[in-house]
């Protein structure tokens, strides 16, 4: 039974033009099913091209995002099942000009992994194997096309765990992850993936494998070419393995949600969390009253009692790890009394988990969020970086935009909600609508980019730019900037077939 232990009240560089207008690309063709058929299991060509052509219908969840939000319209999706496959696929693409879409789990939130047009979509969920682990540096490598979750799983009986983790663990794959750079619930503790991959194996965009990894901690020998790859949403080639430095899973795990009167207190809150608990902190996430109650109508997580949500404006989940329970719950149950004993309580309620089961529970009201949203109706998600003392007034002052623009109405907007990753400055703004209409998409862009460059904040926090906010760069990143990503994106992909239209403009 759930019986949670309650609180109560608780240098200016001048640059030419870098040409990057590529050529037209070319579309699949009967031929190129012939030449990929001759080294290609036949299970691993799905193709309306075929001599038995497939069905559309087994090309549809490749050629449909997460969302329901972005369409291609692929003919040929290819499933690889080696370095070498991947390799001879892309020298055929490179040579006959085809554009082609690299595509992990699918899970991504800004349409980068499904094709614009009818590119040839290239899936790496075959090349699923181990390749190798250290249980002393804690080193794993990887094929691309693992699943997240059946990594940590992998690594639990050694006593490890991911550096990340985020609540699409369950599709999305390692390749996804450090195409997009992906940030998640654990970025506070283990940092970015710029930090944690250690090495990469990349196929370029002329078939040429880039073997980079590599499973050293150190090494300062010139530039480090695998950075451009953590976070190019496969515009610069296929990431077809990763070695990644895993860490010592934590012996003692603890996990908090506390529910506030007002979003004011947040940020005393998380200054107190990161003084008292130092080391063991290693999550501090934020939903707001909207979030919470979306996630518990659409059955995410287990629902906190009712006077325990009483009053609450936005909630905290706070997460612990360390080494030793004892020491850990002391200092745990020292914040959280020191909480309930401030003359002017941070916190009306908390709910602190008793069991593994409790744990993930309370995890899944978080984690939750975001499947919620897409059963309540069509998100429009904006994750950004900016200000954490702007959160709320990013989350009001959208919603109160729209409601000027007639907008907030049932049949239009339903929600405007808030929640992220506090401790990274992270916030997934999110509208959720009852249809994608070019009304609202007109209300909210530029509106929202403007807001977030008026706070010097990222227009991508963790989501990356995919088709969604090509149009958008320019308001997190410089000319100077982004005349660079196109020069460094026509080195590598001169005839542009590497996920064409997607992060530059
Ligand atoms: C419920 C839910 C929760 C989420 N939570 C988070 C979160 O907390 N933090 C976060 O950062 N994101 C989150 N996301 C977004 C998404 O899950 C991540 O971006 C994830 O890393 C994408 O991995 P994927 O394998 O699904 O990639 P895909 O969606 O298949 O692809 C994403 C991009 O990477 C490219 N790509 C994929 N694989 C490769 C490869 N092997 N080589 C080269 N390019 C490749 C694609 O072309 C595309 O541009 C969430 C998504 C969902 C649905």
């Amino acid at each position: 039974m759930f019986v949670p232990r309650r609180l109560v009240r608780a240098a200016t560089l001048s640059l030419r033009r870098a040409h990057t207008s590529a050529p037209a690309l070319n579309s699949v063709n009967a031929e190129d099913i012939a030449h990929f058929s001759k080294f290609l299991t036949p299970t691993s060509i799905i193709s309306t091209l075929s001599p038995q052509p497939s069905p559309s219908s087994e090309l549809a969840p490749f050629n449909n995002d997460w969302m329901n939000k972005y369409h291609g319209q692929s003919t040929t999706v290819i499933r690889p099942r080696s370095t070498q496959e991947v390799s001879e696929v892309v020298k055929r693409c490179n040579e006959r000009g085809i554009g082609i879409v690299p595509q992990g789990g699918n899970t991504g939130l800004v349409g980068g992994g499904v094709p614009i047009k009818d590119e040839l979509v290239l899936s790496l969920g075959n090349m699923n194997k181990v390749r190798s682990f250290d249980p002393v540096s804690g080193i794993l490598v990887a094929d691309a096309g693992c699943v997240l979750e059946s990594l940590s799983e992998y690594l639990a009986p050694h006593n490890h765990i991911m550096p990340l983790d985020l609540g699409a663990k369950g599709s999305c794959q390692i390749g996804g992850n450090v195409s997009t750079n992906a940030g998640g619930l654990r970025l506070l503790r283990y940092g970015s993936l710029h930090g944690s991959v250690l090495g990469l194996e990349v196929v370029l965009p002329d078939g040429t494998v880039l073997d980079q990894l590599s499973t050293l901690r150190k090494d300062n020998t010139g530039y480090d070419l695998k950075q451009l790859f953590i976070g190019a949403e496969g515009t610069l080639g296929i990431v077809t393995g990763v070695s990644i430095l895993t860490a010592p899973a934590p012996q003692s795990v603890n996990n908090v949600v506390l529910a506030l009167p007002k979003f004011d207190n947040v940020l005393p809150l998380f200054t107190k969390a990161k003084r008292q608990l130092s080391e063991i902190l290693s999550a501090f996430e934020f939903f707001d009253r909207t979030a919470y109650d979306l996630a518990v109508k659409h059955g995410q997580g287990r629902a906190l009692n009712e006077d325990e949500t009483e009053g609450a404006e936005c909630f905290v989940l706070l997460e612990t790890s360390g080494g030793n329970k004892d020491h850990d719950d002391e200092k745990l149950n020292g914040l959280l009394e020191n909480l309930m004993e401030s003359d002017e309580p941070l916190i009306n309620t908390g709910v602190i988990s008793q069991t593994p089961a409790q744990f993930s529970s309370l995890w899944a009201i978080r984690e939750g969020i975001t499947e919620a949203v897409s059963k309540e109706g069509k998100a429009y998600k904006y994750d950004i970086s900016i200000p954490l003392a702007e959160f709320k007034h990013v989350v009001d002052t959208t919603r109160e935009h729209l409601r000027s623009k007639g907008l907030m109405r049932d049949d239009a907007v339903k929600h405007v909600i808030g929640y992220g990753h506090v401790g990274d400055g992270n916030l997934h703004l999110n509208i959720v609508a009852t249809n994608y209409t070019p009304e609202i998409e007109a209300a909210l862009e530029p509106f929202v980019y403007e807001l977030v460059a008026k706070y010097k904040g990222s227009v991508s926090a963790e989501h990356g730019v995919g088709v969604m906010k090509t149009h958008a760069l320019h308001y997190s990143k410089s000319d100077t900037s982004i005349e660079w990503m196109k020069r460094i994106k026509q080195i590598f992909d001169p005839k542009g077939i590497m996920n064409p239209g997607k992060v530059l403009p």
